[in-house]
């Protein structure tokens, strides 16, 4: 019997067109092409699994070892141990696979960004010999656990308690939204000290949690409606009792958690301009392929003039990105521009994705066509690594010299 979806003429929006009207990375060469090419592979190879798994809500972790198997995993981080990306090449990974799929793509930002990065940057050389090659290579899933459920922008505030006590620290406390925190791997949790007699008590430190360790509950938030294929969790933390060297020593206060973040908004703004690229070109295909009144949408001039805007945004979005990668391996990128550029490309990414899924008409809000997995997947990064009204404030101080945070 024939029914009457198989006439239904079928669209194809998934191709890479390779947006770069500026030619912004039309320069990029030798080591740096070679990694995004791999990721383009990768993403080609996996690409098609992630509707399914984001459809089902499942957390697929055999494409998070194949990704550390593919040393995709190691964003900026620098350490002897494990392999160095340049900032444009971390960068072009995290667009590429965020172009692909945004859990993935917060996987880099979760198992690299963080995790990775705060072991390199304040493990002990022990720690660092045991866990960092495992962790690059997604052997060992790793967590980065700061923001608790009374603390999110105000994580400054964290109540997350770690006791002092003879030959071990008693960690007691409550984390929420963790990447990985439920995965049976390791999670680094910031904690504040408390040991009235030592020279760091109140301070922020991380502490290094094995997840088997008795008194350590990681669960799987359930019922979410973006990045559904990456599993954050709700851990609680009821006197967990861990070695005298399970501090990272190079953790000292909470700039150190921080400084780990700033490193990461970067590739927030990347990530944005990886789901950004694939909402334009799914809506260029899809206009050309689509007719209505006789015609291909891309025919009528409103149609031309929304492609326009997109593209006029887009490209926006490469400049900073670039930019960024540019001052960064100058040595000269600070926080606060990597907050302009969070700032700028997350708002731009929201607007793009959402005039995509309107041009993709009715189609546009099956998952089949991506791109309202992407607006969907958008609306977490806009909130994760600090908000849309913390960059504001965040860059606001920076220029004015007055503090608004109160
Ligand atoms: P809130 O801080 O409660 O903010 C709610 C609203 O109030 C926002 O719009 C915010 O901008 C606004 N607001 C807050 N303060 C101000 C102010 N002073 N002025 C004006 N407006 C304000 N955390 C981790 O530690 N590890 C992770 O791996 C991790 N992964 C995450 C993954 C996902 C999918 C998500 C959603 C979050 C993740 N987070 C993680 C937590 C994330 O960093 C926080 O969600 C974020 O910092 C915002 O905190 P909140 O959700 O508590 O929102």
């Amino acid at each position: 019997m024939t029914l009457p979806g198989d006439a239904v003429p079928r669209y194809d929006v998934s191709a890479r067109l390779g947006t770069d009207y500026y030619a912004v990375f039309a320069d990029v060469a030798g080591d740096d092409l070679a990694v995004w090419r791999r990721a383009q592979s990768f993403v080609d190879e996996v690409g098609g699994r992630m509707h399914a798994a984001w459809d089902a809500a499942e957390y697929p972790l055999d494409l998070v070892r194949r990704l550390g198997e593919l040393d995709l995993l190691v964003d900026g981080v620098q350490h002897p141990a494990v392999t160095s990306f340049s900032p444009l090449a971390a960068g072009l990974v995290t667009m590429e696979i965020s172009r692909g799929d945004g859990s993935l793509g917060t996987v880099v930002a979760v198992q690299g960004g963080l995790a990775l990065r705060t072991l390199a940057l304040y493990g002990s050389a022990a720690q660092q010999a045991r866990w960092l090659v495992p962790v690059a290579r997604a052997e060992v899933l790793a967590a980065f656990a700061l923001t608790e459920p009374d603390h999110g922008s105000d994580s400054v505030s964290l109540e997350t308690v770690a006791r002092r006590g003879g030959d071990e620290w008693v960690l007691r406390g409550a984390k929420k939204w963790i990447g990985n925190g439920a995965s049976g791997g390791i999670t680094l949790v910031w904690a504040r000290v408390d040991d009235a007699s030592a020279p760091d008590h109140g301070q922020v430190r991380c502490f290094l949690v094995e997840q088997s360790a008795p008194g350590y509950t990681g669960t799987v938030i359930a019922g979410k409606g973006s990045l559904r294929g990456i599993h954050q969790a709700h851990i609680a933390l009821d006197d967990v009792r861990l070695p005298a060297d399970a501090v990272l020593p190079g953790s000292h206060t909470f700039k150190d958690a921080s400084t780990v973040l700033y490193a990461t908004r970067s590739g927030v703004a990347w990530s944005a301009l990886g789901h950004a690229t694939a909402c334009y070109e799914a809506a260029l295909q899809y206009a050309q392929q689509r007719t209505q009144f006789g015609r291909p949408l891309a025919k009528f001039q409103m149609v031309q003039e929304r492609l326009a805007q997109m593209l006029e945004e887009l490209t926006g979005m490469q400049l900073y990105c670039r930019h960024l990668a540019d001052l960064e391996t100058a040595g000269g990128l600070r926080p606060t521009q990597a907050s302009l550029a969070k700032y700028h490309n997350t708002r731009a990414a929201r607007r793009i994705a959402s005039t995509a899924r309107d041009l993709l008409g009715g189609n546009g809000i099956l998952l089949e066509h991506g791109v309202m997995q992407h607006l969907a997947d958008i609306e977490a990064i806009h909130t994760y690594e600090g908000t849309e009204s913390i960059q504001a404030l965040l860059i606001g101080r920076d220029i004015t010299g007055m503090s608004a945070f109160v």
